[in-house]
């Protein structure tokens, strides 16, 4: 019985981040992650970095141009966004407010820079997961086998690991990524305990009126 009634108490959505050096195996587990649980969709972030092979347009990221990218950002359309290897990266307001609004949880695939804002402006919101590699030469060799970036542009992630792993402090949980499949339950108990913190239960209060009203 408590079941069923705890099923239709409204939830607002929260706002699950994701950040890790590229290579410690962050977009594995976001991908496992939303294929388990259909309670929560990905932010597709816009950005004006090329498309690499594979990648799909409204799926993977909006591909837009400089001019386009700073309209939006002048305009408020975007949460968030931020400079990474010398491109632009957003995240669209409209659609993870519409989201969050409705009870759906939204899983973010952003940098530590991006986090930072949504700390300051969503901080209630807010669940951050910094994910890091087992190890700096297993870092190295990932980014090696993903096969899909220039030897500059690898040497230059790896130079931007270090940085990136700095801030891992910021977080309000970390992982070390030995195992996806580990990391992956683990994101989902972080993802099961949050959903049930009493301040996002908006609907809360009037159903513990109406336990009480029994009384
Ligand atoms: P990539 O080009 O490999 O897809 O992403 C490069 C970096 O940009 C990754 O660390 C990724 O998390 C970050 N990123 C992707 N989208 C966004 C975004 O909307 N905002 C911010 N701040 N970072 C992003």
């Amino acid at each position: 019985m408590l079941k069923t009634m705890n099923a239709k108490i409204a939830r607002r959505g929260l706002m699950l981040v994701l950040s890790s050096p590229s290579g410690a195996g962050k977009t594995t587990i976001s991908r496992r992650l939303l294929d388990r649980d259909p309670g929560i969709t990905l932010s597709v972030s816009v950005t004006t970095r090329p498309m690499r092979p594979g990648e799909q347009p409204g799926v993977h990221y909006y591909f837009v141009d400089m001019p386009e990218f700073d309209r939006m950002a002048g305009q408020g359309e975007l949460l968030e966004h931020a400079r990474v290897f010398g491109n632009c990266y957003g995240t669209p307001r409209h659609t993870v407010e519409t989201a969050l609004s409705a009870g759906r949880d939204v899983l973010f695939d952003i940098d530590w820079q991006g986090m930072q804002q949504l700390a300051a402006n969503a901080r209630a919101d807010l669940v951050s997961v910094f994910v890091l590699p087992p190890s700096g030469t297993e870092l190295e060799r990932r980014l090696h086998s993903r096969g899909q970036d220039s030897a500059e542009v690898i040497a230059q992630r790896m130079a931007k690991a270090s940085d990136e792993i700095s801030h891992w402090g910021e977080y309000d949980y970390v992982i070390v990524n030995n195992d996806v499949d580990e990391s992956v339950q683990a994101v989902q108990a972080i993802l099961r305990a949050e959903r049930l913190r009493r301040t996002r239960q908006v609907g809360m209060p009037a159903f513990v009126e109406s336990v009480q009203a029994a009384l």
